[in-house]
């Protein structure tokens, strides 16, 4: 089923997973079982990356078909269009059409790490901007897709020259024009500052669209290091107010630092739920293929917990049926 449809019935808040394809055929079974776990979460949908360039085209197709067979569950597999072979978007469209896939995330994908696009512009001349993606898929596969692209509440950032420049209101305009190029959803980068993700939904809903979705970017952290190295890659900035939550003595502890940021990924998803007053009704969580976490922050969050309790309940029910 497609996530605008999805979106569209469901009337309760809800959640969307990303996971990435693992290396190795342990990995991959460990993860489709811990994704079946995690099936109990009732997210919306799925997600599945794709490595820039094409780098994970078989195991990203692999890992999204088993997902989408195995699960249950609405899968959207992203896509990157830019230094790459058309030839592996059509196969990928073709195999995921073949799966049953009906969700792709529309992106551009970035240079190869220490390249720029100066250095390295060998992407054909129609594939520049991710709408060209957006574009291409309409005019081959009409509304069989339901299209996915990214956002940027803090702005996206163009290589180091633009670090900490960054400006949303920048990238308004190309926003707008893979919306009305016929994205159905939108899902941010991830943030931790919900006062900027609140401003950016305003603009969102003013200049973008109040039809098409905006879903939030979450990112739950395991240790104080990969905090700062999730925030460092995505440019996302970290408010003082939440850095002083984590001082030196406790950097270090990981099993301290996972609960202070179980508890303000809750507060956020709670913050952004009130204040958009239920216009901003899922919220997408990049795992890192991880459990855990997202289920923590489930039972913390007041707006989500429900989905627990209506778990336990089933559970509750299914084991009285099988008493019965
Ligand atoms: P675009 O929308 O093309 O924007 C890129 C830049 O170009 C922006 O600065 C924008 O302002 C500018 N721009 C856009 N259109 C035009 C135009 N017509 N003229 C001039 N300038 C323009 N990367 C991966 O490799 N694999 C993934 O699986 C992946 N998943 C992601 C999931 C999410 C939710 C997000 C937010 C990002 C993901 N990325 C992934 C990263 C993404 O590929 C990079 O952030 C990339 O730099 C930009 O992609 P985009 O689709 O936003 O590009």
């Amino acid at each position: 089923m497609s996530i605008k449809e999805l979106y569209n019935e469901k009337s309760r808040p809800s959640l969307s997973l990303e996971f990435f394809p693992p290396k190795m055929e342990a990995g991959k079974r460990n993860l489709l079982e811990r994704m079946e776990r995690m099936s109990a979460l009732d997210p919306l949908f799925i997600t599945v990356t794709w490595g820039a360039g094409g780098s994970t085209a078989e195991k990203t197709l692999e890992l999204a078909a088993l997902a989408q067979r195995n699960l249950n569950l609405p899968v959207c597999m992203h896509l990157t269009c830019t230094n790459m072979d058309r030839t592996i978007i059509d196969k990928a469209l073709h195999k995921c059409q073949q799966a049953g896939i009906r969700n792709i995330l529309a992106l551009r994908g970035d240079p190869p790490v220490g390249e720029s696009w100066n250095q390295n512009n060998t992407q054909p001349a129609e594939f520049q901007h991710a709408v060209d993606l957006v574009k291409y898929i309409k005019s081959q596969y009409g509304s069989y897709f339901c299209i996915g692209v990214a956002a940027y509440p803090e702005g996206h950032c163009e290589g180091e020259a633009e670090a900490n420049q960054q400006n949303p209101l920048k990238d308004l305009p190309y926003l707008k024009e893979k919306v009305d190029a016929g994205a159905d959803f939108v899902i941010t980068q991830l943030f931790y500052d919900v006062d900027k993700f609140l401003a950016f939904e305003r603009l969102y809903v003013e200049h973008i669209s109040t039809e098409v979705p905006l879903i939030p970017g979450l990112m739950p952290v395991n240790s104080f290091l990969l905090f700062n190295r999730a925030a460092k890659l995505s440019h996302a900035s970290i408010p003082k107010y939440i850095l002083d939550k984590f001082p030196e003595e406790i950097q270090h502890d990981d099993h301290a630092v996972k609960s202070i940021c179980v508890r303000l990924l809750a507060d956020i998803v709670d913050r952004i739920y009130n204040d958009t007053q239920g216009r901003i009704k899922c919220f997408h969580f990049y795992t890192l293929n991880l459990e855990k976490a997202v289920a923590q922050i489930v039972a913390e969050s007041s707006t989500l917990r429900y989905i627990l309790t209506q778990a336990e309940e089933e559970d509750a029910e299914n084991m009285a049926d099988q008493v019965g």
